[in-house]
């Protein structure tokens, strides 16, 4: 029998991601409430109905005013409560039929990858997945550098030091063309910088460990932002990029 732990691959770095799990599964973590917006916000009325399963929507790791100035409670308002609601929703709608594909974002993400035929499936399953990883590798207070440990002597070896990384990272995801993410991956112990299209990651291309990743489509940062995506990219590098998800994820 193939249990729900051997369709997850490094387990313990995704830990985080466990509430995109279907409703049943037996360790889903309980919804911390961090992310319950201020009663009388209107953005917060405005939000569509949560997933009800057998995928669900994990809080967010944060309050959505913590964030801020660099990214808004409206911009995350909407990419939240209505884009990853929404793939999560319409993730639940096309998995009808599909059980067998896998238990798990990651599985279903994994097992439809190239196929044409399932490619809504994909690109919903990828999405949720992707998401969750996004509010995971932002924090309030983060950016910078790290500055010891494994991971810190892995990212010295990788970029040298704050200024390589950076640049590496906004070459990155600046020059992604239109929608996808920027990624920091592990592939064989080394660290390194890439960029995906549309839904795709590195761990269903084969291409490395994600490690941390930044949402490059227009509806992160537009509101905030406008066209101006390298100020978007210079704000999570000096602001927020959450380097202790990275270091678990690392290992
Ligand atoms: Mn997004």
């Amino acid at each position: 029998m193939t249990t729900r732990r051997d369709l997850l691959v490094g387990a313990s770095a995704l830990v985080a991601l466990a509430s995109t799990l279907p409703a049943n599964a037996a360790d889903k973590p309980a919804a911390t409430g961090a992310a319950t917006p201020a009663s009388g916000d209107k953005a917060a009325t405005d939000k569509p109905a949560a997933p009800t399963g057998p995928f669900t929507l994990a809080p967010l790791p944060f309050a959505d005013t913590d964030l801020v100035p660099y990214i808004s409670q409206n911009t995350l308002s909407y990419h939240y409560g209505k884009h990853h609601t929404g793939y999560v929703t319409k993730l639940n709608e096309l998995y009808v039929g599909n059980e067998s594909l896998g238990t798990t974002t990651e599985a279903v993400a994994k097992a439809t990858f190239g196929d044409k035929d399932k490619k809504p499936l994909y690109n919903n399953a990828a999405q949720a997945w992707n998401h969750a990883f996004l509010w995971n590798s932002m924090k309030k207070g983060g950016g910078g550098f790290p500055t010891s440990g494994k991971f810190a002597d892995a990212m010295k070896a990788a970029f040298t030091d704050s200024d390589g990384w950076k640049k590496a990272f906004k070459e990155a995801a600046t020059t992604q063309f239109g929608s996808g993410w920027a990624w920091l991956i592990a592939k064989d112990g080394k660290l390194s910088v890439m960029h995906t299209a549309n839904a795709d990651s590195p761990q269903w291309t084969g291409e490395g460990t994600p490690l941390l990743v930044l949402d490059v489509w227009e509806h992160a940062y537009y509101l905030d932002y406008q066209n101006k995506r390298p100020d978007y990219v210079a704000a999570f590098l000096d602001h927020l990029a959450n380097f202790d998800f990275a270091a678990k994820n690392f290992g």
